[in-house]
């Protein structure tokens, strides 16, 4: 198995800088590759301030941080970034022209052995994959926010994905620290096939008036013991990100079960997109 040593991280917002702190953390030298110089020095600022969180709770020891952040490099420049990577983990915008023009980039620019994977949520690892001249070296990373926090990572093996990759990916999601779980490239992979129909059919029991927000919130946090109800975490995750996931489910699995909820759509087109906007299903 290639050993991985350099790991480059192409996008640093919410995802990226997450990726590239815990990557840094566990011992790798890390490239963070942004379009936008300030998102690059954002993302350094919080990763500095999730350090000094971690050591103020005793996870790592104060003296680690310098070394930590020593081991990140942050640039502008893709093609210069990836000669020397290992592997790319790619978490920017989701738009599948922004990632064809980011893999098209590594695939020119990055060495032979390299793996090129994808952090997103709802496209196909396939489809990704065939921009490039190296399908089998493709795969889907898919972590979950926040990455220092959360162990789960999806592997999501594409249609040409070969065996070495699968699995220098899956021992590196562990070096990570993360639980690696092997998901096939479908519609939402596990997680999202799971979670946003029910996110849907609870907007839907809004929308017949079955029950208030609050309660039909309540009924999932005491009743299935989940820490957040559907409604909350819908504003979280953000309506705009949940009705954009439902259509690939609806489109890409082609059955009227995925059909994203009229409510939903409504409220995506008044702007009440959740906390982010400051006003979704709750106020904020
Ligand atoms: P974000 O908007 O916070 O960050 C995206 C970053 O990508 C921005 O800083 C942007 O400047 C940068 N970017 C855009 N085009 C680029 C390019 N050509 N080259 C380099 N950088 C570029 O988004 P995010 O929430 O971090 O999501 C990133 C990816 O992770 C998406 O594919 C998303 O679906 C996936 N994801 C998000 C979550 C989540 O909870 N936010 C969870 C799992 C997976």
């Amino acid at each position: 198995m290639p050993e991985i040593r350099t790991v480059l991280v192409v996008g640093a917002g919410t995802m990226g800088n997450g990726i590239a702190h815990v990557a840094a953390q566990c011992g790798y030298t890390v490239r963070l590759v942004d379009v936008s110089a300030d998102r690059l020095s954002v993302a350094l600022q919080t990763i500095e301030s999730n350090l000094a969180r971690q050591a103020k709770k005793g996870a790592i020891a104060d003296s680690d941080i310098p070394n930590i952040l020593a081991r990140i490099t942050q640039t502008t420049d893709l093609s210069a970034a990836a000669r020397d990577a290992d592997i790319a983990i790619e978490a920017a915008s989701e738009n599948f022209d922004v990632k064809r023009s980011i893999f098209e980039t590594l695939d020119n620019a990055a060495p032979e052995h390299c793996i090129l994977a994808s952090n997103t949520s709802s496209i196909s690892i396939t489809a990704i994959a065939a921009t490039t001249a190296r399908a089998d070296r493709v795969i889907g990373m898919h972590f979950f926010n926040p990455v220092p926090v959360m162990k789960l990572c999806e592997i999501v093996r594409g249609q040409s994905t070969s065996d070495q990759t699968y699995a220098t990916t899956f021992a590196l999601a562990q070096a990570l620290g993360k639980t690696p779980v092997t998901v096939q490239d479908y519609p939402g992979f596990v997680s999202n096939r799971i979670l946003m129909p029910m996110i849907n059919e609870a907007i839907y029991c809004l929308m017949e008036g079955v029950a208030s927000a609050e309660d039909i919130d309540t009924v999932m946090k005491l009743g299935m013991n989940h820490p957040m109800g559907p409604l909350q975490l819908a504003d979280f995750i953000g309506l705009d990100v949940c009705l954009a996931i439902m259509e690939v489910l609806h489109e890409g699995l082609g059955d009227d079960k995925y059909r994203p909820c009229p409510l939903l759509r409504r409220m995506v087109a008044a702007g009440l997109l959740g906390r982010k906007t400051g006003r979704g299903f709750y106020s904020y």
